[in-house]
């Protein structure tokens, strides 16, 4: 059986309550959401701090609603509340079908947003038991100091793991940040870094609060898509997001393209607007835009699953992702339509 270390866990009534917390037991603490993914890294031993500061009881971290031209998650925010709201459905349904191919309908009711744009980085080396990770020998991001992905590294290359930020990415999203100096905002964009060990921009003792998109001026088609090796609960082993503004008749005004679970950050797509901006979405500007996606991926060993068989796969879902902006009109955020990917 996997025990818990001993820790204290605290219920903070109010935000100001929860970074003073985090404050006061600095390097020893960690704050908790719904616990889906923290509690079975503990468990592994991959974290182990004295002091825990749940979120869920704190108000001012709850909610979702239109404010001032945006769209406003608080972080506590489920990720069944995320997948259902009717505010989400509407402007950004592929950010709906994002939260909604989380694992099951269990972690989806704990897990939050917040939790989710926190998550640690996966690794086949990592997230394992602490009697598997001895026996092999621990590694950088953990107890040791050799990379077993890639022979001689210095630097942990594990692999973000979640379904959201890359749609958040694709659409713009900012997030909001408290600690007890005070409150800041930071575009998701740039809230990633590529160090698995510790992949955000984001100081132990600061919270994520919310998460802001812009409610879009123009229709714009938003898509997300994941694979993974089972249907029904799993991580994603590649995941696509896309979001694009697009004149009738399928002329692209500007295309945002993120994929994600190869390295330790999400990858915006560089330099699409000069090949596929004023536009129509042809055979040849799809096949163009695949290619430089392509081009940009660079998977590592860090998931069972080959990178090469990865990488090629990258085209493959890309070019079907805009087949299916394209020929179904699917991922369209028109009021009402709530639409996009499977
Ligand atoms: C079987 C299984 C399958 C899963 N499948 C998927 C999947 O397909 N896709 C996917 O994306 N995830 C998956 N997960 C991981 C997890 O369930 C989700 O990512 C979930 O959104 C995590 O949210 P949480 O509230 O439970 O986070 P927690 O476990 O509470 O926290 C996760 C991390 O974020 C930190 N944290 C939490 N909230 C905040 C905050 N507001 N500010 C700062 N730090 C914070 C915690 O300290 C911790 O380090 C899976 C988990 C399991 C067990
Ligand atoms: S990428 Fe290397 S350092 Fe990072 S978790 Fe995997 S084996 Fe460890």
């Amino acid at each position: 059986m996997l025990r818990l270390h001993p820790y204290v866990y605290h219920r903070p009534k109010s935000l100001k309550e929860a970074v003073d917390l985090l404050r006061e037991h600095a390097g020893d603490v960690l704050p908790i959401a719904g616990g889906t993914d923290l509690v079975p890294n503990m468990k592994h031993g991959l974290f182990t701090p004295g002091h825990l500061v749940a979120l869920k009881g704190i108000d001012e971290l709850h909610g979702i609603e239109e404010r001032d031209g945006e769209l406003l998650i608080g972080a506590a925010a489920t990720l069944t509340e995320v997948a259902s709201n009717y505010l989400v459905r509407e402007h950004f349904p592929a950010l709906a079908e994002a939260a909604a191919g989380i694992a099951h309908p269990m972690i989806r009711n704990q897990g939050t947003i917040g939790g989710n744009i926190c998550l640690d980085t996966r690794c086949t080396y990592y997230n394992q038991t602490y009697f598997w990770r001895k026996a092999l020998g621990f590694c950088l991001k953990k107890d040791g100091d050799v990379c077993h992905v890639v022979k001689g590294g210095t630097k942990c290359v594990a692999a973000h793991s979640a379904d959201t930020p890359p749609m958040l990415i694709a659409l713009g999203a900012t997030v909001d940040i408290a600690s007890a100096e005070g409150a800041r905002s930071v575009p998701l964009a740039d809230f990633f870094v590529g160090d698995g060990i510790w992949n955000r921009r984001l100081e132990p003792h600061e919270l994520v609060t919310a998460v802001r998109i812009r409610l879009p001026e123009k229709p714009i088609r938003t898509l997300y898509t994941k694979v993974r090796e089972r249907k029904s609960v799993d991580f994603p082993i590649l995941s696509i997001a896309l979001a694009a503004t697009v004149r009738d008749p399928d002329v692209l005004e500007s295309i945002d393209l993120v994929i994600s679970a190869l390295g330790a950050k999400p990858r915006a797509i560089g330099g699409l607007d000069k090949i596929a901006a004023g536009k129509r979405l042809t055979a040849e500007v799809i096949e163009a835009i695949a290619e430089q996606a392509h081009r940009q991926c660079h998977p590592l060993d860090n998931i069972i699953v080959e990178i090469e068989w990865r990488r090629a796969m990258v085209p493959v879902y890309v070019r079907r992702a805009l087949q299916d902006l394209l020929e179904n009109g699917r991922g369209k955020a028109a009021p009402g339509d709530g639409r996009g990917s499977d």
